[in-house]
């Protein structure tokens, strides 16, 4: 076997090990003797996929003209196999955004600790909200309900705004929902909400929609406060509709690419 054939196994051996939990069984033998920390899950009873399908057709950013092109490297008929090359904005589909995105000095993609991208996911429910308004901005009475009802959020928790926007996917003019001044609208997380997420000690903030930063922004005030703060984002997420307030773990796999803003991101939720 060639590396590559060796290295593309070892992968696939590697999936199937966490697909069926036996990485975690492992551990969790490892370990029996202690007790587990709080924030890892016991168990879990299967994974869910988060996240869309990168593809020329993914609603982008207003202005991101051609975000995304993949073209054929090797066919079958020609070279007996088959590889593509693809040229793709950081900020596109379902991505991460690193805190260099708007920090300076911040860490970018592939400098992200990899135990900053697991944690509990702490689900707020805005559907409601979002299918009223708009433009509507979290508020911290969601945070204060959901700790009243869980608990106070643990320190190293993924918030996860579901908006109920996914459903607007793929269609770009619903999903953009473009004014005609050229103004977009759709939910986003508000600075109050996010300063009581910062002091919980999150790690990062999740959303169903364009940006964490709700539609109408011209300034992006809750960008420069969390990168600001070293949280990232995901933007840009599929159906939530399966996940519960808490007890879900989140696991986040963004492009680990070398300097980079943000980039394309796989998101699993481990259900309890
Ligand atoms: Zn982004």
């Amino acid at each position: 076997m060639d590396t590559r054939r060796r290295l593309a196994v070892m992968i696939a051996v590697l999936c199937a090990l966490v697909a069926t939990g036996t990485i975690f069984r492992m551990r969790e033998g490892r370990v029996a003797q202690k007790s587990a920390p709080p924030s890892t899950p016991a168990a879990f009873s299967r994974i869910v996929d988060l996240g869309h399908a990168l593809g020329p057709d993914n609603p982008a950013w207003p202005g991101d003209d051609k975000p995304f092109e993949a073209v054929e490297n090797a066919s079958f008929e020609k070279d007996g196999y088959f590889t593509r090359k693809f040229t793709s904005l950081e900020h596109f589909g379902t991505h991460l955004d690193a805190p260099a995105h708007f920090l300076k000095a911040g860490w970018t993609v592939d400098q992200i600790p990899a135990e900053r991208l697991y944690g509990l996911a702490v689900v707020l429910d805005v559907r409601d909200e979002a299918r009223a308004n708009a433009d509507y901005l979290l508020a911290a009475e969601k945070i204060a309900q959901w700790e009243t009802r869980h608990g106070r959020i643990p320190r190293g928790a993924i918030v996860v705004m579901r908006t109920g926007w996914a459903e607007r996917w793929p269609d770009t003019a619903r999903y953009r929902n473009m004014d005609a001044a050229k103004l977009m609208h759709f939910p986003g997380y508000s600075v109050e909400a996010v300063k009581v997420l910062i002091d919980r000690g999150v790690y990062g903030l999740t959303i169903d929609t364009l940006s964490v930063d709700y539609g109408a922004s011209k300034d992006f005030p809750v960008h420069h406060l969390s990168h600001g703060a070293g949280l990232f984002h995901v933007e840009n997420l599929a159906d939530l509709s399966a996940l519960p307030e808490s007890g879900a773990y989140l696991v986040v796999a963004p492009i680990k690419l070398e300097g980079g803003s943000g980039g394309p991101a796989r998101v699993f939720a481990l259900m309890p």
